[in-house]
């Protein structure tokens, strides 16, 4: 039995048009997830991997294969990036809206530093909002890397995440990586956003 499952998105493949494309999703999900989930199985299946949890596999990521790193990492990622999505996004309120305010000054401050973040990380990668020590923090990461490998400069718990591959957002965007970060905060499922705050503060 394989160790890790594709998610199902939690809306249609078409829920974030015009913002993200439907084929972009189509193929994001079913290529190049379904790649790195594959790829994670073949490497954990059937050694002594299996059986751990992802966040476990994370949390010790230093003493693994690039394959499981590589793999688990996307698969972790694009979980996450999924959950944190939905049709006609919505903005922060509660107790993250407090957060957000009293760590970037305002809304509007966290999104110019988090767009920065995802404009600026050079090649392949993401872009992330964290809690560490119970903070919030804006950080990013190379490749499939994400914040809870314990080989992270920043580490922390990813509650909100936006992938800047190519495979992301070429289809529509071509090389114009800033118009994609800032039409997909229309799209954030901030209801989400703050269930993750919740359980990692
Ligand atoms: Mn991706």
């Amino acid at each position: 039995m394989s160790s890790f499952s594709l998610p199902e998105l939690p809306y249609s493949y078409d829920a974030l048009e015009p913002y993200i494309d439907k084929m972009t999703m189509e193929i994001h999900h079913t290529k190049h997830h379904n790649g790195y989930l594959t790829k994670l199985n073949a490497a954990v299946d059937g050694t002594e991997l299996e059986g751990k949890t992802l966040e476990e596999l994370m949390a010790e990521i230093s003493s693994h294969s690039m394959a499981v790193r590589n793999n688990g990492g996307g698969h972790y990622n694009h979980s996450l990036f999924w959950s944190i999505m939905k049709k006609n996004g919505s903005k922060p309120d509660g107790e993250l809206s407090k957060g957000i305010n009293s760590t970037f000054g305002s809304f509007d401050k966290f999104k110019e530093e988090f767009s920065n973040a995802a404009a600026t990380r050079f090649g392949s990668g993401w872009a992330w909002l964290i809690v560490s020590d119970g903070k919030l923090a804006i950080t990013s990461t190379p490749n499939q890397d994400n914040p809870l490998m314990d080989l992270v400069e920043k580490k922390g718990t990813p509650i909100l995440g936006i992938d800047v591959w190519e495979h992301a957002y070429y289809l529509k965007y071509q090389n114009k990586r800033p118009d994609y970060i800032s039409n997909w905060f229309n799209v954030i499922n901030w209801e989400e956003v703050a269930n993750r705050f919740a359980l990692a503060k």
